[in-house]
């Protein structure tokens, strides 16, 4: 694929900000310093025509260890900014906030747990410079257990289906952006950031890299199934009123299903007579069953009024407590 036309050939170097947000990983904080000094090495820099690279390290209300690991790593001259959350946000909430404090020409997003693997991101930088404004990873075979990964592939597709935009199936965050991308992005108003949904909406040349997702490397996984229902509800939400819209549809048809039983319930005044024929059984059970329509179309609208509601305050999607940065640019300091 080539360039845009009229833009400057990818061929100059370019800087990297890698986005990392984390929540009590203070376990796999060693193995992932260690895997990103190895994957982000000087010659594989210089061999992709990297001339530097920062971790933006988004703390989204840590209450372990893991930010004092990462401050002490960063006065031991780590490439890195750690941004500290006054409080637990959510993933999402942290992601948008590396994207809005990057500066880079181009910035991946990845876990902090290992489980998208950062040697994936030089790859990823070479496909951009083939013209690429935004690389996905896409996962071909995800480890964890079956009822995870049915939710999932259930959660993508369903995504997919339902989106006004093209969602690519089994991508989540993990990914390499244009700055024009990050730009485009962070323009977007909305206080409700779902970066993957954003990402799709906003365009310009996509492309995916398969991969297999391995295990976290250490710790348990921070998203409770609690936090995935939100998760999938605000995915839903964010990409698509296409929900609504079936809410409608379904509950008209009901209705005129039910008239059309009720009017033959009407025709055979004399039915308690003869007994109770079945389908004036079957018609008695689908009028009581509106009900179930009822509260299922309240579901619906209940996920948009709700987050209308918060939309609507403009509070922002996170607070910032602390910025911790290398000596040479200012050193640790509280804002
Ligand atoms: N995470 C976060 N805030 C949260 C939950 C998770 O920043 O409230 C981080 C977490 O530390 C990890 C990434 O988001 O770096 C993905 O979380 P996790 O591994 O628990 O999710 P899964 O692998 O199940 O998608
Ligand atoms: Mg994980």
């Amino acid at each position: 694929m080539s360039t845009a036309i009229g833009a400057a050939p990818r061929t100059a170097p370019v800087t990297l900000d890698l986005v990392i947000p984390f929540f009590n990983e203070e376990e796999v904080l060693a193995t992932l310093l260690t895997r990103l000094r190895s994957a982000f090495s000087a010659e594989r820099l210089r061999a992709q025509g990297v001339s530097a690279v920062r971790y933006l390290l988004i703390d989204d209300g840590s209450s372990d260890g893991s930010a004092a690991v990462l401050a002490a790593a960063i006065q031991d001259g780590l490439p890195a900014t750690l941004v500290r959350f006054s409080r637990n946000f959510g993933h999402q909430n942290a992601v948008s906030a590396g994207l809005a404090l990057s500066k880079a020409d181009v910035v991946a997003i990845i876990d902090a747990d290992l489980q998208d693997p950062p040697e994936l991101v030089l790859d990823m930088v070479a496909l951009w410079r083939d013209g690429y404004d935004v690389v996905y990873a896409r996962r071909r075979r995800r480890a964890g257990s079956l009822l995870k990964r049915v939710g999932y592939a259930l959660f993508y597709r369903l995504i997919a289906l339902l989106a006004d935009v093209r969602i690519p199936l089994d991508s989540g965050d993990f990914s390499l952006l244009d700055r024009r991308v990050v730009r485009a992005m962070g323009a977007l108003p909305e206080t409700l950031r779902f970066p993957r949904i954003l990402r799709a909406w906003v365009g310009f040349r996509q492309t995916g890299i398969d991969y297999d997702r391995p295990e976290r490397g250490q710790g348990t996984a921070k998203y409770t199934f609690i936090k995935l229902y939100r998760l999938a509800t605000d995915g839903v939400t964010s990409a698509s009123v296409r929900p609504l819209q079936l809410a409608q549809v379904f509950s008209v048809t009901y209705l005129a299903v039910i008239v059309v039983l009720g009017a033959l319930v009407l025709a055979f005044p004399r039915w308690p007579e003869l007994g109770v024929p079945p389908w004036a059984l079957a018609c008695y059970l689908l009028i009581l069953s509106g009900n179930f329509v009822q509260v299922f179309c309240m579901y619906i609208l209940g996920a948009y009024v709700g987050r209308t509601y918060l939309e609507t305050k403009g509070r922002p999607p996170y607070v910032i407590m602390e910025v911790v940065e290398p000596l040479a640019t200012g050193g640790e300091r509280a804002r």
